[in-house]
Order: C-alpha cells, then structure tokens, then sequence
C-alpha cells in the first residue's frame, strides 16, 4: 500500500509500482480502484455536496472510499456515512482509511450494491460506477428518502453519445445516433433514463447540476415524491432531429418527423427520448458560485470555477451549433466563437464543446453570420 494525499484526505491506495511491475498499466486493475483522473468529479462533488447539506449519505460504490471520507471532511453536513463495496480488498481498505482520517459514525458494507439500496434510506446516495450507473438507478432512487438527492457518474460514452447504438437502446432505452451536438445528447439520454426509473416509484428527479468533462457525465437529481409529478417530468422527454444535409437541427415531442423543417431533406436522423428540460437549477448553482471560495484550497478550485461560470451562462436552449460542423456543410471558413457570438447578439458559449454555440436565434440568421464572418476573413 501506499500513502497518498487528496483533498484534506489521507488515503491508503494499492501500490501502482506494484501492479505497474505485473505489466499492468490500468488503475482498474489494481485490487483496489483507485483514478487520479477523477479528481476534479471528487472535488467538484465535495462543493455541490456542501450546498446540499445532507445529513446521511452513501457512498454506495466506494473502493477506496476516498468519496465519503471527503464528504465528512470537507462538505461539513453529514453525520453518517455509508460506505459499500463488493470487493472484501476494498471494504478491509475503506476500514483502514476510514481510521486514518478519523472519520465518526460509519457503517461499512460489503454487499451488491442494489440489495444494500433496497434495505436503507438516506439524504444522498452517490452513484459511481464503473461504465454505466443504469443498473443502480432504481434501486438508488428507491434508497432517497423524501426530498433527498441522488448522483450519477456516467462514463460509458460510446452509449450515450450514440457511437454504440445497441448498447445505447439496452441501457438507456433511446435510440442514438452520433451527431454534431452528441456531447449534449448524451447527458441528456442519461437524465431521460434516470426520469422514467424514478416514474416507475412515481417519483420525479429534477437536475441541480449536471455537466460533461474529460471522459464523463455528472448528474445531481433532486428527488421528488408523487405521481402527478412524475407524470409533469415525463411530458419534457422529446426526440430532437439533425439534418444530415443543411445542419439544421430541431426538437420535437413526437418521434415522426419525416422531413428537415428547415431544407425539406429528408436526409435527417432523430434521437430519442431524451430530456428536453433544464440541465441546471440556476438558483441553486448561482447560490453555489456565489460561496465558491470557502473551497479555494481544492486542486482543481480554477476549473471548478471556470465550469461554473460557463454553465451558469450557457443558454437554456436545447442542443448546440458546431461551427466545424455548420461551415463544412455550408462550404464557408469557420468563424471564431466569439465573433458568432458578437454576430448573433443573443448566444452564449457552451461547456460541452468549445467550438460551438447556443442560441435561440433563427438558423437562417445564423447562416448569415457564417457566411458573413467567413467573407470578411
Ligand atoms: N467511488 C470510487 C472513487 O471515487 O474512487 C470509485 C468506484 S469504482 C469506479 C466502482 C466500484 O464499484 C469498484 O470498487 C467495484 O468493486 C464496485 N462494484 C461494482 N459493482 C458493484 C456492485 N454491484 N455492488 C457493489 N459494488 C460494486
């Protein structure tokens, strides 16, 4: 084992000389899971967690358990943790790191995740799986007492960005294509999923924050009981549908569109269901960026604060334009964002993608704007 350090955690790993001495280069192959990778989701996580001020919490997929000792020590609202893992390495390490950092009041399991969920109830239930969570969604949901909240990571992209259709079609039930804005299908593939599970319990989630980084999504569900709600959530999944030949792309409650709206092609493919509503609750994100600082000691404090900021100016619009993917179909130069952006006047940037743009503006004007960017080059 070796001693490493992140946020205010100590943390116990397995030795990655020792497994890197096997030929064996994936953290996933070490007895315990460890990714250094992921920490920006774990620090991005203690701050959201902190502004949701859970009193118990599980860490229900938990490895190393480096997520819950870092919620008791630095999201300061929890006065149980809960811990699990399947593995018996992993549980016998969470006990020793839960020691190290002195952390009160645990309970450790060593169970499958989905019959832990169904025997207890807490505030917040962390979902981090390898791949997919959609094996844990319902039970997870169920495990959410009321008015409590859940998390997802997700980082079986092929799925949910439509590179792997059929696997897209068993695990989220939406059928996928990759297109030009599939960084933000994707994530909203996920929610759609994780809204007709919590139908079933006629329960509704509605998304705090959810985002896209690196080689992952990242969701906070706020967990609703009823199921009038549930029924009012369900109404905002949609398909939406992109033009192969002009780029236009459109939403839609209804899967049979037959033709591009904009050109009369029809060469157009449609995705779906999918969630058409709000990817983020501003106020709570605006109340979140408003008390950043107090976290200004974490590695990745700059980022957190960068995605912030983006995601508290990107647009409600549904979907984004990539200027690659626009000015190859048009056959123009392609413009810098912030030129489209000062074209269009209403139109924001977005953290899915840097070369691209939202706005609720006319796809003809913003045709216009390549066009005319691209003349004045
Ligand atoms: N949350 C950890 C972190 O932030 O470092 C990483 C968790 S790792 C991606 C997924 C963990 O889930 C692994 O330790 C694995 O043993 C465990 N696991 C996989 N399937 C499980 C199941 N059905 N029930 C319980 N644990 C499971």
């Amino acid at each position: 084992l070796k001693e490493i350090d992140e946020g205010k955690a100590k943390l116990l790993i397995p030795d990655p000389e020792e497994f890197r001495k096997e030929g064996k280069f994936d953290p996933s192959w070490a007895p315990v899971f460890y990714n250094p990778r992921m920490i920006f989701n774990r620090d991005f996580s203690v701050v959201i967690v902190h502004f949701l001020s859970p009193k118990t919490i599980v860490d229900a997929l938990s490895a190393t358990g480096i997520r819950g000792i870092r919620y008791y020590l630095e999201s300061y609202t929890a006065d149980e943790i809960i811990f699990n893992d399947r593995n018996k390495d992993s549980v016998e390490l969470i006990q020793k790191n839960i020691e190290l950092n002195k952390v009160p009041n645990t309970k450790v399991f060593n169970k499958d995740a989905n019959s832990l969920l169904y025997e207890i109830k807490s505030d917040f239930v962390d979902i981090d799986p390898f791949g997919s969570p959609s094996p844990f969604i319902l039970s997870s949901i169920n495990a959410v007492k009321r008015g409590g909240f859940v998390a997802y990571t997700a980082t079986d992209l092929a799925p949910l960005e439509g590179r792997a259709r059929r696997s897209c079609l068993r695990k989220y039930f939406t059928f996928n294509y990759k297109l030009s804005l599939s960084k933000e299908i994707g994530l909203r593939v996920l929610i759609s999923k994780v809204i007709q599970e919590s139908a079933i319990m006629e329960k509704s989630v509605y998304p705090l924050i959810s985002y896209y980084s690196d080689y992952y999504y990242r969701v906070f569900f706020r967990v609703i009981n009823g199921a009038k709600k549930a029924d009012e959530v369900l109404e905002k999944l949609g398909f939406i549908y992109e033009c192969q030949d002009c780029g236009y792309h459109e939403i839609s409650h209804t899967q049979c569109i037959d033709k591009c709206s904009y050109c009369g092609s029809k060469n157009i493919k449609t995705v779906g269901p999918l969630w058409l509503g709000n990817l983020i609750d501003k106020d709570f994100v605006n109340g979140l960026s408003q008390n950043l600082e107090k976290f200004s000691y974490l590695k990745y404090y700059d980022k957190i604060r960068s995605i912030v900021d983006l995601l508290l100016n990107e647009s409600n619009y549904v979907g984004y334009y990539n200027l690659d993917f626009l000015a190859s179909k048009h056959k123009t130069n392609v413009p810098a964002v912030s030129k489209m952006i000062e074209c269009l006047g209403d139109a924001s940037r977005t953290h899915f993608d840097t070369k691209s743009i939202k706005t609720n503006k006319k796809f003809e004007d913003i045709l216009l704007c390549i066009k005319n960017l691209s003349y004045y080059r």
